[in-house]
């Protein structure tokens, strides 16, 4: 228990960091390194092998044995192929061997990964490219130690098969845009302006023996039945609640795996819903930060498995409690340290910053429908709009300070006083002093301004945050592209600026709420309003298509309308496969597990009724009767509602094409599953509790 854990000397000690580089690579090497990493020169083969060979050392040193190049692909997970350091025996001995070639390129089989027709299975070649942005890495479980180097993956013609490369792109026509910005304000300074990102991620744990024996744990993730228990969230006694010393030894194990692996895990606690918990990273780099998650859901994983538990990271694995989310929080850093979402001390400061939010605030209205479509999953559709989650509608939360200054600024072209803000200025073209923490905070908002950071909340606790963070990345890239583009031509700037900031305000002031938006009335006026309402995954897929999103991303290199459209297969055939693994699970689990329990059981009660009869004859079994009755009901319920998706799913396996295959499915198979669950779970109440086949709710998240 008191074990010592020393957390400077085990951070970073499985990465291949700066300092490693620097301590073992010559001078001259390690400068080429820097300006790859930094300017995204191009390395010379000879330096590619220097550094493939002090990475592998290091790495044997450590006990590695394999390494790999560890990549993204559209799965939304990620994949590894190890191959040995072993090279063919000379005279009985291998020497080892990594060179500059195998480290900088590799090529994997690429035909059985999701590219959505970009690449035909007889041309299954694909490629993955070193991102020397992000440090490579040991990872540490049975198989050994493995040296992993995070790669871009793309087809043999340069289209991208994941989602790092685009997120690399994003970053870079970001970069560019925000720069021009800077530079109209005087800033000569800064090269680079980088998306900083912070992803708190949620996630519930369970006991592993009770979920080995829920097929829909194992095959779906999420429950598919189930009565709620007794108890649920209603008493708040689990947010933020003692953790309990299972939780807390994992916890422990898992911050100390991830420190290794050198991501910062700062915040760890007890979430809203009875086994669901939080983790919160210090933001890095949105590259990095992307990487990083991946680990952590991983991680979690392995270690949970370690402890006896199961990590479950879908975003609905319990209906009538809190899903999981992934907040995304998302700030723009220079390379000469300027936050360009802090709002900062003076008015000059101020003035770029609202330029950066009407930016922001434009960007969201306009591109609304693609950042909904970028936290779109299939676990996600039952986290959105029910009652503990952002609604599908995007939204800004500003606070109401900053939501005053726009009012001022809308109604009369002025903005001459904060509140809170302390100081006042006036002046014909002035603007308040803000003060950072000005702000309350507002749980129901999807896009919420929080001090110097945007947190976008709509993200589902198991998906990637590439995707979220190229949509914002791009959308703000162009926002900034078309405001540089007009105030680098003004002869005024001062007038220039601000009557841009005006209309930029106007203009999209509608995208601003800092009401609640889990109620309905905010559904109704986000309606009025002309806010994209998007319920589902499959609905908000087309975003990705259209002649606006196309003109964005090819405009910024971000992606090739092939690409977008390759995307948008993968996501419809994904949202089908998913939906049909799901109802298969209830198909087997009703069919071979919960009709025969109930069969037992009634049989039970009517042979108890006939026991009881015959040794007293006066007995009233009355009880049993209806028990047996309703039960009986119920159970030809189920078997009708069993067959009518059986029926469906042959029909929906059968349909031609993924797009019009993930609309069946959304439009008749989902409402079957859920005319199937509805009867189990009454009889899930009524049934002995010897009889049902599977772990109870209440077992699940009360008895961890
Ligand atoms: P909460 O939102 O739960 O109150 P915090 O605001 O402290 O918690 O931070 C949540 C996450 O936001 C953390 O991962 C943190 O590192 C990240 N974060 C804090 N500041 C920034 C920033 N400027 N840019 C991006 N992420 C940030
Ligand atoms: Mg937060």
């Amino acid at each position: 228990m008191s074990e010592k854990i020393n957390v400077a000397e085990i951070f970073g000690t499985n990465v291949f960091n700066d300092a490693v580089m620097r301590e073992r690579l010559p001078k001259k090497v390690y400068a080429e390194v820097r300006r790859t990493i930094e300017s995204g020169a191009e390395m010379s083969q000879a330096t590619a092998d220097v550094v493939a060979n002090a990475m592998k050392d290091w790495a044997v040193e450590k006990g590695a044995t394999h390494y790999t190049h560890w990549f993204q692909p559209l799965t939304g997970i990620t994949a590894e192929k190890h191959d040995s350091f072993v090279t063919a025996p000379v005279n009985g001995k291998t020497l080892l061997e990594f060179s500059g070639k195998e480290l900088i390129k590799g090529e994997p089989d690429a035909s059985s990964f999701p590219s959505g027709g970009l690449r035909a299975t007889f041309e299954a070649r694909g490629y993955t490219a070193w991102d020397c942005t992000s440090p490579a890495f040991l990872k540490e479980d049975a198989t050994g130690k493995i040296l992993c180097i995070p790669t871009a993956f793309c087809s043999y013609t340069g289209e991208a098969l994941d989602k790092k490369t685009p997120l690399l792109r994003s970053m870079e026509a970001l970069s560019d845009q925000a720069v021009r910005i800077l530079r109209l304000f005087g800033n000569s300074a800064a090269t680079r302006v980088t998306p900083s990102v912070g992803p708190e991620q949620e996630y519930f744990l369970v006991d592993r023996e009770k979920y080995l024996q829920r097929k829909d744990l194992i095959y779906a993730g999420r429950t598919l039945f189930g009565a709620p228990a007794p108890k649920g969230q209603e008493l708040e006694d689990h947010y933020f609640g003692t953790i309990r010393e299972r939780i807390g030894a994992f916890m422990k194990d898992l911050n100390v795996e991830l420190w290794k692996l050198g991501i910062p895990a700062k915040t760890q606690h007890n979430e809203v819903a009875p086994a669901q918990h939080e983790l919160a990273p210090i933001y890095e780099e949105a590259n990095i930060a992307t990487d990083h998650n991946q680990l952590v859901m991983e991680t979690m994983k392995k270690v949970a498995g370690r402890h006896g538990m199961h990590c479950l990271l879908n975003e609905k694995p319990f209906a009538g409690v809190n899903g999981s989310g992934k907040h995304n929080n998302w700030s723009l850093l220079s390379d000469d340290g300027v936050n360009m979402l802090d709002p900062g001390k003076t008015p000059h400061e101020n003035i770029q910053f609202l330029l950066v939010l009407a930016c922001i605030i434009k960007a969201v209205d306009i591109h609304a429908d693609l950042l909904r479509e970028s936290a779109a999953d299939v676990g996600n559709d039952h986290r959105l709009g029910a009652n503990e989650a952002p609604p599908a509608i995007i939204s800004i939360f500003l606070g109401a300070q900053l939501e005053d200054v726009v009012k001022q600024l809308v109604e009369t072209g002025e903005a001459t006083s904060s509140i809170n803000g302390g100081k006042l200025n006036t002046g014909v073209h002035s603007l308040p002093v803000l003060a950072k923490d000005a702000t309350d905070r507002n749980r129901t908002s999807p896009f919420a301004f929080t001090g110097n950071k945007f947190e976008f909340r709509m993200v589902g606790s198991s998906d990637s945050i590439a995707s979220p963070n190229t949509t914002l990345n791009a959308i703000v890239a162009e926002a900034f592209c078309e405001a540089a583009d007009i105030l680098e031509q003004a002869d005024d700037f001062d007038r220039a600026v601000h009557d841009l900031i005006k209309k930029y305000l106007t203009e999209h002031q509608r995208i601003i709420f800092n009401g609640n938006g889990y109620s309905d009335e905010w559904v109704e006026e986000a309606e009025r309003r002309g806010l994209p309402n998007i319920r589902t995954m499959v609905d908000a897929i087309p975003a990705l298509t259209t002649d606006k999103a196309v003109a964005l991303y090819e405009k910024f290199g971000i992606f090739t309308r092939a690409e977008l459209q390759s995307r948008a297969e993968v996501l419809y055939e994904t949202y089908a496969k998913a939906i049909n693994i799901e109802a298969l699970t209830m198909i087997d689990m009703a069919g071979k597990q919960i009709i025969p329990a109930v069969i037992s059981y009634t049989t039970e009660l009517a042979s108890s009724m006939t026991a009881v009869t015959e040794a007293c004859p006066e007995a009233d079994v009355s009880v049993q009767k209806e028990l047996l009755l309703e039960v009986s009901a119920l159970l030809s319920e189920t078997k009708v509602a069993l067959s009518a998706l059986q029926e469906l799913q042959a029909e929906g396996a059968a349909i031609p094409g993924a797009e019009g295959m993930a609309h069946f499915y959304k439009d008749k198979i989902v409402p079957a599953m859920a005319a199937l669950r509805a009867p189990v779970d009454k009889l899930e109440m009524l049934v002995d509790k010897e009889y049902w086949p599977m772990p109870s709710y209440g077992d699940l998240i009360f008895e961890v």
